[in-house]
């Protein structure tokens, strides 16, 4: 059985590469104003989709702009993504699409955080990974900006949500999600356990279904970064319980 680690930003790492950037994805699905359901005005974190192509429908610039919509005009712009999109997923408020877009500059290690939960890679980071038989990674094109005449080839994994945390880690009078609109209003806990059965076993990186800010490796993942020596990832090992 895989065991499964939580990934972050090793700051210690990535602190000794000078590369930085800041960069939005090109496309987005609004946020929800005043769900009919819950009352609540929100969008979502962690739900990215880089490799889901937008210019592919006539409607692509609805999506450019982050805004809250009320609900109808939100389920309409959800259901024209939604043959792009992978088979089966949410899309909550707040998914995103498309390329990284933005500015970059310096020397880039082989992982580069912005904030906790979106990570790009190098290629040559990539192209070890998939050589030493890590599965499931989808390395998507970036629209970054660099100041330098040679710029690093860089990519961001389309990193999809999958798995659930279990019950046991949330608080006991967790509500459940809102029938309408799919929020269910949890903090992340400090001690995540992951659900057994939830769990996939056709991929070495997810996000956590109803977590999508954290995301998972397998120890296939993780042996592979660390037998290539690529550094900028800290792995915190959690536990798994049926
Ligand atoms: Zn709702």
């Amino acid at each position: 059985m895989s065991r499964y680690f939580w990934l972050r930003d090793d700051t210690v790492a990535t602190s000794r590469y000078s590369g930085d950037f800041d960069a939005a994805h090109k496309w987005g699905l609004p946020g929800l104003k005043n769900c009919p359901g819950c009352g609540v005005t929100w969008a979502g974190a962690g739900r990215q989709y880089p490799a889901v192509d937008l210019s592919l429908i006539p409607e692509h610039g609805e999506f450019e702009e982050a805004r809250p919509e009320p609900f109808p005009e939100f389920v309409r712009l959800q259901a024209l993504v939604r043959p792009l999109a992978p088979p089966n997923s949410e899309l909550p408020p707040g998914t995103n699409f498309g390329p990284l877009v933005g500015t970059a500059s310096g020397q880039f290690g082989p992982f580069t955080w912005l904030g906790h939960s979106l990570m790009i890679i190098r290629r040559d980071t990539l192209d070890s990974l998939q050589a030493a038989g890590v599965r499931g990674l989808l390395g998507c094109k970036t629209e970054l900006k660099f100041r330098q005449k040679t710029p690093p080839d860089i990519l961001e994994l389309q990193i999809e949500p999958r798995g659930l945390l279990h019950r046991d880690c949330l608080p006991p009078d967790v509500a459940p999600p809102c029938t309408t609109c799919g929020r269910q209003g949890l903090s992340r806990p400090d001690d995540p356990i992951l659900d057994e059965a939830s769990l996939p076993t056709d991929t070495d990186l997810f996000r956590v279904g109803n977590f999508a800010t954290v995301i998972i490796g397998t120890d296939r993942f993780k042996d592979a970064v660390e037998q290539g020596g690529w550094t900028g990832i800290s792995f915190r090992e959690l536990p798994v319980r049926s």
